[in-house]
Parts: C-alpha cells; sequence; structure tokens
C-alpha cells in the first residue's frame, strides 16, 4: 500500500500560510495505519526500546499500539495544567512565543530505553523537547520515530546523535 496517497495536505490550516499534513485518513484506513505501526513496531524492537513516549496528541496515536504489542509502558508527554501528578517540565522557542511540555517525573527510570514517537517531524522542536526531558530523567534515547518528515525544516538536523526513523518524507 501506498501510504504517500493516505496523507491529507491542508493549505492555510490552521492558520494562513501554514500547509497542515493531515495523517486521519491514514488513520481511518485500518489497513494504512497497521502498515504504518508496523513499521514502527520493527524498529521498536531492533532499537530494543523498553518503554515508549509519545508527544500529545498524535504521539499518543501511533505510540499505543507499539508499547501494546510489545508489552512495553506508554509514557504521555503532555502540555501544561494536564498531568496531575509532579512533572518535570521544559520550555521552548516557537517562532511566535514558546511552548511548555511536561511529563510525569516518577514514570521514567533511570536507564530506561527510551523510543520517542510521533506523528510527524518538522523543526525538531518538539522532540528536542521531549529529549532533553527524558535525559534530565536519566533515560536514554534510544531511538526516534515519526510517520512524516518535513525535510526542509531540517528537524533531523537536531537528530543527529540519535537512531532515527521517518516514514514518508515531503
Ligand atoms: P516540531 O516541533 O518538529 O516543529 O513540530 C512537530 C509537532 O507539531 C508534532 O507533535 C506534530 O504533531 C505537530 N505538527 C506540526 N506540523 C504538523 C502538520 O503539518 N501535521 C501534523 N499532523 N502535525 C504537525
Amino acid at each position: 500500500m501506498n501510504l504517500y496517497d493516505k496523507i491529507a495536505h491542508i493549505p492555510d490550516f490552521p492558520k494562513e500560510g501554514i500547509l497542515f499534513h493531515d495523517v486521519t485518513p491514514l488513520m481511518a484506513d485500518g489497513e494504512a495505519f497497521r502498515e504504518a505501526c508496523q513499521t514502527m513496531i520493527e524498529f521498536a524492537k531492533k532499537v530494543n526500546a523498553d518503554v515508549i513516549v509519545g508527544p500529545e496528541s498524535r504521539g499518543f496515536i501511533f505510540g499505543c499500539p507499539v508499547a501494546y504489542e510489545l508489552g512495553i509502558g506508554f509514557v504521555p508527554i503532555r502540555k501544561p495544567n494536564k498531568l496531575p501528578r509532579e512533572t518535570l517540565s521544559v520550555s521552548y522557542d516557537l517562532e511566535y512565543g514558546s511552548n511548555e511540555l511536561h511529563v510525569h517525573k516518577e514514570d521514567i527510570q533511570k536507564g530506561q530505553r527510551v523510543l520517542i514517537i510521533d506523528d510527524l517531524l518538522a523543526t525538531g522542536g518538539t522532540v528536542e523537547a521531549t529529549i532533553q526531558m527524558m535525559e534530565e530523567l536519566g533515560a536514554e534515547v534510544v531511538g526516534c520515530a515519526f510517520l512524516i518528515e518535513l525535510e526542509e525544516l531540517k528537524g533531523r538536523e537536531l537528530l543527529k546523535d540519535y537512531d532515527v526513523l521517518t516514514m514518508l518524507k515531503f
């Protein structure tokens, strides 16, 4: 199956001038969704991950099936005021303004082999912030897996030291 055909490209969403790559048609197609998850599962086995970490919210959608299949845990990365227990957080700059991401401190153990999964790699700010939190908690990031890479934005340059899987490139 050609997974490229399952991504919709929406101009001027959510703001004028932005081309949004919509993964929901792929998710809505059982065969395509399964194929995408299966590729991530193989990568997770290759890097010998023992926990999956996924940023809100599409990181949950692609990360959870991988964790379930391997029988390992899933730890969510969330925006402020969503996680009820003690969190570690990092702030990072966006083109306009800044973002803050949180993780429950107790849910990541020192020495754990973390695979970060998200739907899309753009500037790399989200994954870089996630890596920073994992390393601050003493875990080892053994890989980063994305369905889509927006090559022009060069997010991969921030990930030179890591094993990276991207399935579809635009
Ligand atoms: P980055 O931090 O690499 O600049 O942006 C990646 C994050 O923003 C991911 O969590 C991703 O879900 C979201 N994102 C940014 N642009 C798009 C897009 O065009 N389509 C989708 N599906 N997600 C996007």
